[in-house]
Formats: structure tokens, sequence, C-alpha cells
């Protein structure tokens, strides 16, 4: 079992000389979302802001300067970082963004996301009741009744294969569907965190590379 630095250590990374002192096990950079071993401060200021908090791994230390207070205690609570953190981690360290070159046929190929249609509308009270009558699909946004999305579901050209997804006229698609990429379409529209059809796509490639 990996065996965590004690709270209180005192550390120089490889590429730096100045002392950190760990105040933190497994903690997760919030803008990256990626999960570090170690959240330290500087030595002998002690933590200053959140912004001059240190995230580091194990094989970023160079020098141990002093090791901290150990006890029974940390050892057991050490158990509960590798069974719950460790796990935590592995789950963490996903890729939590996409970039225009992530997609490609292949992940298209086992996504198919972009194939299931949300249109979406600008309701009333009576064209919302019309089209619920109607039997389709539609739902309200829930902070802005007077918009909603359609859903129009898979195109009748997806089929299911496996795993995969595949668009049966793959070669002759149209232009719109050439075109589109989901991450260039969720940074146009400034819907990158929040866009459900990216974030499937994130799972789908998560899943594809792990
Ligand atoms: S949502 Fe993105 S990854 Fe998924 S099929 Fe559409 S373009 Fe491909
Ligand atoms: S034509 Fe192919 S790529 Fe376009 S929506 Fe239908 S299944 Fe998807």
């Amino acid at each position: 079992m990996k065996k965590f630095y004690p709270l209180g250590t005192i550390v120089t990374l490889i590429d730096g000389t100045k002392p950190l002192m760990i105040f933190g096990r497994l903690q997760i950079h919030v803008d990256s979302e990626k999960m570090y071993d170690y959240v330290a401060c500087y030595y002998p200021e002690g933590k200053i802001s959140n912004d001059h908090n240190v995230l580091f791994n194990d094989e970023d230390i160079g020098n141990v300067l002093y090791v901290g207070y150990q006890t029974t205690e940390d050892d057991e609570y050490q158990i509960l970082l590798h069974e719950e953190g460790l796990h935590e981690k592995n789950n963490k360290n996903q890729k939590m963004k996409l970039d225009y070159s992530d997609i490609t046929e292949e992940l298209c190929q086992h996504c198919a996301e972009c194939c299931n249609l949300y249109l979406p509308v600008t309701l009333d009270d009576r064209f919302y009741e019309y089209l619920k009558a109607r039997g389709l699909n539609i739902t309200r946004d829930p902070k802005d009744p007077s918009n909603g999305a359609l859903n129009l579901g898979y195109c009748m050209h997806n089929i299911r294969e496996g795993e995969k997804i595949r668009c049966g006229i793959y070669e002759n698609r149209p232009r719109l569907c050439r075109e589109y990429n989901c991450v260039a379409w969720a940074r146009y529209a400034d819907v990158e965190k929040k866009s459900p059809t990216l974030q499937h796509a994130i799972k789908v490639y998560n899943k594809l590379n792990s």
C-alpha cells in the first residue's frame, strides 16, 4: 500500500528550492478537477491564500526535509485514503474536457449523442399544452418556462451494433452531420461545461480510453 507523508512534512520539489509544508492529501485542483497526492503551503510563511496552495504528487518531490507527526491514527486514516481516495483519484483523472481533434470517427461511432436530436423551442402555455397533447417529448426549462426542448429521438439512420451506434449512411450523411463537432459547438455557444451532449461524449471517450 502506498504510504503518504504525514501532515506537517516539509519537502522541496524536484524543480524548486522553496520548502513546502504538506497540509492535505488527495486534493482536487478546482479548475482542472485533477486530483493530486498532496497540497502544501510555503514554509515558513504558512497558508497565505488558496491561490498560493501548491499541489503535487509523490514523484514531484525532490527532498524530504522533515517528516511530520506519525501516529497509529494516521496509519488508519491512510487505509481510508486508499480505499476511497485512490479510487476517486482514478475517476477524477479521467479526461474532463475534449478538444476538437478528440472528435474522431471512432468516438462518434460509439457516441452518436448528436444524432439524438433536441430542438430548442420557444413556448407559451398554450403551445406547450398542444405539443404535450400531440404526444411529443417536450421539456420546459424550469428556470425559464418560455424556453424548452423538443426531443425528436435518434435519427432513423442510426444502426446499433453491440456497443457501436453507427450511421447507416455515413458516406452520404448530410452536410450538417459532416461538419458538426460537439466541442466546437459547445465552445461557440459558451456551454462547454454544461452541454449534456458534450458530457456524454466525454464519458464515451473515457470509456474507450480507459
Ligand atoms: S456528440 Fe460529439 S462525439 Fe458524440 S457523435 Fe456527436 S460529434 Fe461525435
Ligand atoms: S444522418 Fe447519420 S450522422 Fe446524421 S443524424 Fe443521422 S445517423 Fe447521425
